[in-house]
């Protein structure tokens, strides 16, 4: 039975070290733990038998209504015996009250108080007071004292007050981690017991019901109660005790708990009809209560464990989501810092090789948006008669004979050339942009998700990846400048040659002609110019070479400039993206490192809390498990 009462104990204290006991309202593993609740019919010894139980005076006692609000009353045992005992209620935290006295006096005016508030013109409130004692001779309990129930009004109370206090005594029996104590006067009738009837209502089964018989000492002459105590009269799964507390006459004239006691045993004793009875008096109702506590206790234990067990995976799940510890030895440091580097890396490449946010992104880019722009260039503009008579014209002069001015065919292709570079150039800063963003959705996947603890240590790196992109970025500009001036450079000798030789020799069908087609999709040899006048007929050749030229370097640059991009840009940014910092980290030393993986101390916090929640959770269902 004490390692019982020691295991309430151990659950009551780790309840009240995770911030949750019977005063915080929402409590809930403290809700899992046994409560009494005495019940009863108004003035029938409800607050006396609970003072009687706990060994203290302490309160308020008499006739009427005098309870008026619950009381939840929590007895805390504590370790010394030396230490004084002392009362404090929720609602003056801190303030300890050492005179019980004080305690009785401070329930009641905190009742007027409360009352008051409520416009005074209610008698009784189903807001509860909390109280907790702390002593070393109580056991730890959590009671509750009630307003006592009524059939009728009385005092001048309004016809509501019934059910209002019905209801009241219901919220807080019919929960099934209460345990009733009937409270019923044996000088009146037990069929109009009201705490009977309340107890059937919500526990039928009687499986959470102790009767108590009090004012035993003020029956009629002649009658007794030894019918109902061995449950003739009404039998009661756990049975009947009865108990004689004070009266009012002994309350006025003081008479203290340890006389009233002794008085009671003196009572039972003295009364042949009690004497060989087991079930009376205050003290063999406080057993009994124990021993019923245990047993509630010992059936609730797995309900607790299991909501503990599910609050402990809910925190091992929020501490992991938080991250380890840190540990500041450079080996340590180092080794994180790398690894997170690393992590990025991998989170980096997979979205570029992968999905609709990397690979289908960057493919989009030559797939559709550089060809639309290419396509949509004004080539036209160029290869117009007039501009073409213009540019030859100033290029080499006027020669209406020659048949290939090649200064100014140069000309004209460079000012086309001229015209595909932006297209490439933007695909170049297109793809730039998708790496970048690809960064920041790398720095956020769950792998890299230590990185939001570490401040400094994300912004290095985004830093550096944007460092790495850009001069990636540099480097693929150049290559598409490259080869947008090779075309300009390489194809103009043989494919003028080409064009020349085929159109000045006669159709030899045992050479195969080239096709070369125009931009707008024209074959160059089924062209016909015999219906122009011969200056136009000239230029028109002129324009359409060059737009056939421009047609072949804008189809190959169509098929390089992706190449060009993938292999200066998108490549070895996959294949090392943070290589500079993972360089520059190594060298660093112990000072250093911790500036970059120095966490927020918010985070430091949260994690200890968590911690130590964890650590009380984790024993308290070891405690548990060694009782089941
Ligand atoms: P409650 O309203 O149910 O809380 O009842 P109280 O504990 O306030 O008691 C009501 C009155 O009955 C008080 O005057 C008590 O002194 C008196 N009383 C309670 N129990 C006994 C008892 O066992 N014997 C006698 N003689 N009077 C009692
Ligand atoms: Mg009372």
């Amino acid at each position: 039975m004490e390692r019982v009462i020691g295991l309430v104990n151990k659950l009551q204290q780790i309840c009240t070290s995770l911030g949750d006991n019977a005063l915080s309202p929402q409590s809930i593993l403290w809700n899992k733990l046994p409560t009494i609740v005495v019940v009863g019919g108004q003035s029938s010894g409800k607050s006396s038998v609970l003072e009687a139980v706990v060994g203290r005076d302490f309160l308020p006692r008499g006739t009427g209504i005098v309870t008026r609000r619950p009381l939840v009353l929590q007895l805390v045992k504590t370790d010394d015996p030396n230490n004084p005992d002392y009362g404090e209620f929720s609602h003056a935290p801190g303030r300890k009250i050492h005179n019980f006295e004080d305690i009785r006096k401070e329930i009641e005016e905190e009742t007027e108080r409360h009352l008051h508030k409520m416009g005074g013109t209610k008698v009784v409130s189903p807001d509860p007071i909390y109280l907790t004692v702390y002593s070393h001779n109580v056991p730890n309990l959590t009671l509750v004292d009630m307003p006592g129930l009524t059939k009728v009004p009385i005092d001048g109370q309004p016809p509501s007050i019934v059910q209002e206090l019905d209801d009241m005594a219901r919220q807080y029996v019919k929960s099934d981690n209460a345990i009733i104590l009937a409270v019923t006067p044996a000088n009146a009738d037990l069929a109009t017991s009201d705490a009977l009837r309340m107890a059937r209502d919500v526990d039928p089964s009687g499986d959470r019901t102790i009767g108590v018989l009090t004012k035993v000492d003020i029956m009629d002459r002649g009658t007794d109660c030894r019918d109902v105590l061995l449950g003739k009269t009404l039998k009661l799964k756990h049975g009947w005790v009865a108990v004689v507390n004070r009266g009012q006459a002994d309350i006025n004239s003081r008479v203290s708990m340890k006389d009233a006691r002794a008085r009671e045993r003196e009572f039972f004793q003295g009364k042949p009809e009690y004497q060989d009875l087991q079930n009376t008096n205050t003290t063999f109702l406080a057993d009994k209560l124990s021993n019923h506590l245990i047993n509630e206790i010992m059936k609730s234990l797995p309900s607790i464990q299991s909501y503990i067990e599910g609050t402990i995976a809910k925190l091992t799940k929020e501490l992991q989501a938080l991250g380890g510890d840190v540990s500041h030895s450079r080996g340590a440091m180092l080794h994180m810092t790398l690894q997170l580097c690393q992590k990025l890396e991998r989170a980096f490449e997979r979205i570029v090789d992968g999905g609709k946010d990397g690979g289908e992104k960057i493919l989009d880019v030559f797939e559709i948006k550089l060809k639309e722009t290419i396509n949509k260039l004004p080539f036209q503009r160029i290869l117009t008669l007039k501009n073409v008579q213009m540019v030859v014209n100033e290029a080499d002069g006027y020669q209406p004979h020659i048949i290939a001015p090649e200064n100014g065919y140069r000309r004209l292709i460079e000012d086309g050339l001229s015209l595909l570079r932006d297209p490439a150039f933007n695909a170049v800063e297109l793809v730039h942009q998708i790496l970048k963003q690809i960064v920041t959705l790398a720095v956020n996947v769950p792998e890299c998700r230590d990185l939001q603890r570490f401040f400094n240590l994300k912004s290095e790196i985004i830093n550096h990846a944007a460092n790495t992109l850009e001069r990636l970025r540099k480097e693929a500009d150049a290559m598409v400048r490259t080869l947008v001036d090779m075309e300009a450079s390489y194809l103009s000798a043989s494919f003028f040659r080409e064009i020349v030789a085929a159109e000045s020799y006669a159709y030899d069908p045992s050479r195969p002609r080239p096709a070369f087609y125009t931009l707008n999709g024209d074959n160059l040899f089924e062209k016909r110019y015999d219906h122009l006048p011969v200056a136009d007929a000239h230029l028109q050749k002129i324009s359409d070479h060059v737009s056939a030229y421009l047609a072949i370097v804008k189809g190959q640059l169509l098929a390089t400039v992706p190449k060009a991009i993938v292999h200066c840009m998108v490549v070895p940014a996959k294949g090392g993206l943070l290589t500079d910092l993972q360089e520059e980290v190594a060298g660093k030393e112990e000072p250093q490192l911790r500036r970059l993986i120095n966490e927020s101390e918010e985070v430091a916090e949260q994690r200890e809390s968590i911690k130590k929640r964890l650590t009380l959770l984790q024993r308290a269902s070891m405690e548990i498990a060694a009782f089941m």
